[in-house]
């Protein structure tokens, strides 16, 4: 069983459906290379990434989500193999990172935030994140086998570039076709 990262407590209120500027803060853990781990404080747009890094790597930001997308609030995130050996090497396999990359892709959170035209969601929902994006078009998609998607996306991997940010952030945004609403039969096991 992997052992599993607790992200902290985040004060994010459920008036995260209505920030008022469209961009927030959020707290990121980054490697940039080998046993190199970094915890940045950001408020720079996700999709701008491999930019805002030369400009402030102090600060990441979040926008809200956008169409089909819910943003989570992690709360926890188990730490695989992949991700030690990203931090280890800074490469998994024959994946070699070439820009600072968030590990974390198994993960649990909360819906703090939600996006146009996404239905059957609501702010306080507890979900599990399926992190590989695959791209729904190909053959492979269309037979339903969408795990093997050679377009796959997927976060925390060096895969595609620019890489598809990893888990261990305090919030992302996440597609909501991609999250898994879940009840707890037992409430000792509630976020509170
Ligand atoms: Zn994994
Ligand atoms: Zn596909």
């Amino acid at each position: 069983m992997a052992p599993a990262a607790t992200t902290e407590e985040f004060p994010v209120s459920l008036e995260s459906r209505t920030l008022s500027s469209k961009q927030a803060t959020v707290t990121a853990s980054v490697l940039h290379g080998p046993l190199d781990l970094k915890l940045v404080r950001s408020h720079i747009a996700e999709c701008e990434w491999p930019k805002f890094l030369t400009i402030d790597q102090e600060t990441r930001s979040i926008e809200q989500p956008s169409i089909g997308e819910l943003q989570i609030q992690i709360k926890s995130t188990g730490i695989c193999g992949s991700d030690v050996s990203y931090y280890k090497k800074f490469a998994n396999g024959d994946l070699c990172a070439c820009a600072p990359l968030s590990l974390g892709h198994e993960s649990s959170g909360v819906v703090v935030g939600i996006g146009p035209q996404v239905n059957g969601f609501a702010i306080g929902d507890k979900v599990a994140l399926e992190v590989g994006i695959p791209c729904g078009q190909c053959g492979i998609c269309r037979k339903g086998r969408y795990n093997l998607c050679k377009k796959m996306k997927f976060r925390s991997s060096a895969k595609s570039v620019p890489h598809f940010q990893g888990t261990l952030q305090e919030r992302i945004n996440h597609p909501a076709i991609w999250c898994h609403k879940y009840l707890f039969l037992n409430e000792k096991h509630n976020y509170g």
